[in-house]
């Protein structure tokens, strides 16, 4: 809990209407929200800071409280939730702002009512993954180009230093109310677009919309296991909305790259690996490629072409689970071409022998791979 005079942090004095409050708030708030600030301490506590100094002066009892008795008065009820649980300041922000921002934090939700009309757009980025990303989960920084929140205004869309003024049409309600029939329904307001403010000087980088056309570079954390025409939503990335509306989501949709080696089936993923007869005749240890790098397999004396050896967890990690899908080796026995005169004199000797031969009732390819996958 902060020890430092609430109306010192927001740079207001002690007879500051509510509006005056909500907009020092929001000045600060934009100015030192960590998502602007990455990685810096002092802004993230400033960021908390001033979202304590506004939950108790935007509300009335509070502020009534405050004054009254400072910051001992508060030491009860509040003072308690803020330092410990409860008080979140990314509330406080989705709470003015209207769930614009916060998002990208992973926080959900969207309040506010302005959110809906004056939200941006969604925005739809395709985003091309190896097999090997896949398997593993990646974590990708993409440029995107979108309309980002005017730096000049801060997205309040007023040229700075300027006030903005109550609505004359809804006197700040952001609705109006009009009969229809016996009822009396309620509206956004047409004036002000339900925001109850209206802009006297329009900021001159955005000509009042709070937004400007730019570029963003965006962290998607894409899990691992996806495939091919799924997609994730990346909340409130995408386009500002209007004036400090909610911003729009951006939908990255996923695409599989091809592989070199691998051919992915479900969260298994097959590979060919061609040998010769006599290390399948005889056994060998062979190296293979894995999408998480090199890895030996066994193969046994006598392996059939054809034959699925199966390495457990080298496969694609399932989808929200921490386990594999396998790597299936199928054998795959080269015959040679060119031999030079001695190799062609020992495979006639080999000949020789009935052993090389298949023996009758041998069953057939198919027959043996269901056997593997049985
Ligand atoms: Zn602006
Ligand atoms: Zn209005």
């Amino acid at each position: 809990m902060s020890s430092r005079d609430y109306y010192e942090i927001l740079g207001v004095n002690r007879n500051a209407d509510a509006g005056e409050i909500k907009r020092a708030y929001r000045k600060l708030a934009m100015q030192y929200h960590p998502d602007k600030n990455p990685d810096d301490k002092s802004a993230e506590e400033k960021f908390k800071e001033i979202g304590e100094a506004y939950s108790i002066l935007s509300d009335p009892q509070k502020r009534r409280q405050y004054d009254q008795f400072g910051h001992t008065g508060m030491g009860g009820g509040f003072g308690g939730a803020t330092s410990g649980s409860g008080f979140d300041p990314f509330d406080i922000f989705r709470e003015v702002f209207g769930g614009g921002f916060g998002d990208i934090f992973g926080m959900g939700g969207s309040a506010g009512r302005r959110s809906s009309h004056s939200r941006g757009n969604d925005l739809q980025i395709k985003l091309r993954l190896s097999l090997e990303e896949i398997a593993a989960g990646v974590k990708k920084k993409v440029k995107i180009r979108k309309q980002a929140v005017c730096e000049t205004c801060h997205g309040s869309g007023s040229k700075p230093g300027s006030s903005m003024s109550t609505c004359p049409t809804c006197r700040g309600a952001g609705e109006v109310a009009y009969r229809q029939g016996l009822f009396s329904v309620s509206r956004t307001c047409p004036a002000c677009q339900g925001m109850g403010e209206i802009i006297e000087h329009p900021c001159p980088t955005c000509r009042g919309e709070g937004r400007v056309r730019g570029e963003a570079s965006l962290e998607v954390d894409m899990p691992a296991g996806v495939s091919s025409g799924q997609y994730l939503t990346i909340r409130a990335a995408g386009n500002a909305g209007l004036r400090g509306g909610s911003a729009g989501d951006v939908i990255v949709l996923v695409e599989e790259a091809p592989h070199r080696y691998f051919e992915r089936h479900g969260d298994d993923i097959l590979y060919e690996l061609p040998l010769s007869f006599v290390q399948a005749a005889l056994g060998d240890e062979v190296e293979v490629p894995t999408l998480k790098g090199k890895a030996k397999i066994t193969i046994p004396p006598g392996t059939q072409n054809g034959k699925l050896l199966r390495m457990r967890g080298k496969g694609i990690t399932h989808l929200n689970a921490t386990s594999a899908g396998d790597q299936l080796v199928r054998i795959n026995i080269y015959v040679p071409k060119k031999l030079g005169e001695r190799e062609k004199q020992l495979l006639r000797e080999l000949g020789k022998c009935d052993c090389i031969y298949p023996p009758k009732g041998e069953k057939g390819f198919f027959e043996r791979v269901k056997e593997v996958f049985d």
